[in-house]
């Protein structure tokens, strides 16, 4: 078997495609705020893909870049000045941001400008099945999932990850699509094993190729999350012999996370026709 490659670059098109058709009929222009802490080169690199995603898709966005050495104190005093400023339907702060207590700050951003998704109030909403702003990578997964037609519903998931930012949210939405849920991390005993039990395998780790051929079930969907360098190379936490094995599986560079620059967008499209009070 050689597994059918969920192309992120196409999808992710394909949401560019569809928001600019939203945004060139709104009656206003959505503005996105990124503000960034410090020279960290991966940090800007993240920022300026999504600022380039964002203007291709009409939304107007700019980035504050706050020297290294910002107190908590500083930073707060700016999220406020941007959640109370009606100019501004996005905000993202990008972290690690060094210094700072990243659970304070999420907690400061106004939740309906929060379009990573990662306010306590949004986390709440996204378990308890309200509308609201959800993290992007997550969705982006579901998103590439239902474009190969990778079915969700009664399949049993494994996500391997537990943070705030993926494998949590990740996990409630795998639920909330019906999905039978498994949460594995570091203290997981027999990883592999778990893993072979999935129909649905999401790495997000952090760990060159992690995940081996022989913990994929044959003709599984698997989405590779993890992000690392090796020897100047992108490289996820999914083997490439994976392949041979999988049904469905994402690219390292071109699959998750390009998905997740426009899910990020997407948010931002969606915070603002909300505040504006557009029917979306
Ligand atoms: P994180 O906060 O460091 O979480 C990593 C998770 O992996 C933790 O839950 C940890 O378990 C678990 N883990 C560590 N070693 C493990 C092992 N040997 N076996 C099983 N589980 C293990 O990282 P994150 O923010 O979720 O990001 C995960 C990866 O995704 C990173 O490589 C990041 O760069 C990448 N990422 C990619 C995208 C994208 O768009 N593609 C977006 C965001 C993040 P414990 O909880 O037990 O410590």
């Amino acid at each position: 078997m050689s597994a059918v490659l969920m192309d992120g670059k196409a999808a992710s098109e394909e949401v560019v495609g569809a928001l600019q058709v939203r945004v060139a009929e709104l009656p206003f222009t959505p503005r996105l705020t990124f503000v960034r802490v410090g020279d960290d080169p991966a940090s800007a690199y993240y920022v300026r893909s999504k600022e380039r995603m964002a203007r291709r898709v009409g939304v107007a966005s700019e980035t504050r870049v706050l020297p290294e050495g910002t107190s908590q104190a500083e930073l707060l005093a700016i999220v406020a000045e941007l959640n109370s400023d009606p100019e501004v339907d996005g905000l993202l702060v990008q972290l690690p941001a060094p210094g700072v207590d990243e659970a304070t700050v999420l907690a400061a951003i106004d939740p309906d400008k929060d379009v990573d998704g990662l306010h306590p109030l949004n986390v709440g909403r996204l378990w308890t099945g309200r509308p609201g702003l959800r993290p992007a990578t997550p969705s982006g997964v579901i998103a590439l999932a239902d474009r190969y037609g990778v079915e969700l519903e009664g399949a049993r998931a494994v996500v391997v990850g537990r943070s705030n930012l993926v494998g949590k949210p990740l996990a409630a939405m795998l639920l909330e699509r019906n999905a039978t849920v498994t949460l594995a991390h570091s203290r997981t005993r027999d990883l592999a094993a778990v893993c072979r039990d999935a129909d649905v395998l999401v790495a997000a780790v952090g760990r060159p190729g992690l995940v081996t051929a022989d913990m994929v079930k044959p003709g599984a969907a698997v989405f590779d999350v993890g992000l690392s360098r090796v020897d100047g190379k992108v490289v996820g936490d999914v083997s490439p012999d994976v392949a041979a094995v999988a049904g469905w599986l994402t690219p390292m560079p071109g699959g998750t996370g390009l998905m997740t620059v426009a899910m990020v967008v997407a948010n931002t499209v969606e915070a603002a026709v909300r505040r504006q009070g557009h029917a979306a």
